[in-house]
C-alpha cells in the first residue's frame, strides 16, 4: 500500500525541508500522512477550485508550492478563505503538502525548470546558501578506518558537486583508559592505552545527520565514538537561490522579451531600460526574486527575470542589466510540470495530476 507519508519522504529527498528559509512552512500542512495515498493533485496554490478537483477525482492529497498557512493560525474560523478551504480539506481527508523554498534552493527544482524551457546551458545556483553542510571528524583504529569510511560514504557522506566518497584522513595516536564498567575494543581496564589510529574527516548535508551517526556507530569499532561535527559556512553550488547560466547563442534584447513572453504565457512584462547589448548570460529566479538583483549584477547577468519587483526595483541596473518582471505565477508555473513529472517517474502506478484550473489570482486588462 502506498501511503501519503511515502510520496512526502520522496519528495523530501528530493528537496529536504532544511533547505526552506526561515519564515516559510513547508511540510504537511493539515492531514493523515499515514493514510493510503489515493491520488494527488499538484498546483501552485491551494484554491477553492483545487479542492473541487482533488474531491471530483476522489485524491486524498493536493501538493501545493505555496504553504497556504504561512503564520500561526490562532482561530478556526471558516469566514477566512484559507481556513474555509482548509476545513473542507480536513473534512473530505485530504492531505495538504506544501514544497516551497525547500524547492526553490535546490538547482534542479524550481529554476532549474525555468531554466530547461529557455535551453540555458552551464547552470549553477545564484545565491548559494551557506549552512547547508556539516562535517564529521572521527578518530578510528588504522585497521578499521577503510570499514568505517565506507559505512559512511554508504550513508550519503562525502559527497561535493560532481565527486563522491570524498574524505580526508590523517594518521596519529589516540590515547584512552577504560574505567570500571567499561567493556573496551582494545587495551586494559585502568591503563592508559595509546592506539594508532586515523582521524578522518568527511561533510554531508544538515538531513543526513541522523543516518550518518547511524553509519558511524554501527561501524566504528568502539564502545564510545570519538567524534565532532562542526557546522559549515562554506556555500555548495547546487543548493541556493536563482540560477544562472547561458544561451546557446546571444540574443537581441527585444527577441529575448518575446521569448520570455511565449515561453511564459505572460500578458505583458514590465522591464527596466534597454541597455543595447546583446543577451548571452541569462539569471532567473521564480516568484519573488527582488532580493537577488545585486547578486545577478555581481554574476554580471546580461539579463535578470523573476516577479513582484517594484518601481524602485528597475533603477537598479543602471544600463549593465535588463531587468524583467515576467509575473509571480508566470515564472513559476512550470513548477506543477516539474512535481507531477517527478511523482509519475518514482510512483509510475499512483495518480498524479497536473491542476487543470488557473490558479493565478493576477489578470492583465489589455
Ligand atoms: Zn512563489
Amino acid at each position: 500500500m502506498l501511503r501519503i507519508a511515502d510520496i512526502i519522504n520522496f519528495l523530501e529527498t528530493l528537496a529536504p525541508l532544511h533547505l526552506q528559509e526561515e519564515y516559510d512552512n513547508c511540510g504537511l500542512v493539515c492531514g493523515n500522512s499515514n493514510a493510503e495515498a489515493l491520488g494527488a493533485i499538484v498546483a501552485l496554490d491551494l484554491t477553492a477550485e483545487v479542492v473541487d478537483e482533488a474531491i471530483e477525482n476522489g485524491f486524498n492529497l493536493i501538493v501545493v508550492h505555496h504553504p497556504p498557512i504561512f503564520k500561526g493560525l490562532k482561530k478556526i474560523d471558516a469566514k477566512d478563505p484559507v481556513t474555509s478551504m482548509l476545513l473542507r480539506c480536513i473534512h473530505h481527508e485530504i492531505a495538504v503538502y506544501g514544497i516551497h523554498t525547500n524547492l526553490d534552493n535546490v538547482i534542479w527544482g524550481v529554476n532549474g525548470e525555468i531554466a530547461s524551457r529557455l535551453g540555458l546551458k552551464n547552470l549553477q545556483v545564484l545565491a548559494p546558501k551557506a549552512g547547508t553542510h556539516l562535517q564529521l571528524n572521527t578518530y578510528v583504529p588504522s585497521a578499521h578506518a577503510e570499514g568505517v569510511k565506507n559505512a559512511i560514504f554508504e550513508a550519503g557522506a562525502g559527497a561535493i558537486g560532481l565527486y563522491n566518497e570524498c574524505s580526508f584522513s590523517s594518521l596519529g595516536e589516540g590515547t584512552f583508559k577504560a574505567l570500571e564498567g567499561a567493556n573496551p575494543f582494545i587495551g586494559e581496564k585502568g591503563l592508559r592505552h595509546l592506539e594508532q589510529e586515523q582521524k578522518l574527516e568527511f561533510i554531508f548535508p544538515v538531513h543526513l545527520q541522523n543516518q550518518v551517526m547511524m553509519a558511524l556507530k554501527a561501524a566504528h569499532p568502539y564502545e564510545t565514538v570519538a567524534y565532532h561535527i562542526l557546522p559549515l559556512e562554506n556555500h555548495f553550488q547546487e543548493l541556493g537561490g536563482g540560477a544562472i547560466g547561458s544561451l546557446p547563442d546571444a540574443v537581441d534584447e527585444k527577441e529575448v522579451l518575446s521569448m520570455l513572453k511565449s515561453i511564459f504565457k505572460t500578458g505583458a512584462i514590465r522591464h527596466s531600460p534597454l541597455t543595447g547589448k546583446p543577451i548571452k548570460t541569462v539569471a532567473l529566479c521564480g516568484g519573488s526574486g527582488k532580493s537577488l538583483i545585486y547578486n545577478a549584477l555581481a554574476m554580471k547577468a546580461d539579463l535578470y527575470f523573476t516577479g513582484d519587483l517594484g518601481y524602485h526595483d528597475f533603477f537598479l541596473p543602471a544600463g549593465r542589466m535588463l531587468l524583467a518582471d515576467i509575473g509571480h505565477f508566470e515564472s513559476e508555473q512550470y513548477t506543477s510540470d516539474l512535481l507531477e513529472r517527478v511523482i509519475k517517474e518514482k510512483f509510475p502506478t499512483f495518480a498524479v495530476l497536473k491542476t487543470g484550473r488557473y490558479t493565478n489570482p493576477v489578470n492583465y486588462f489589455l
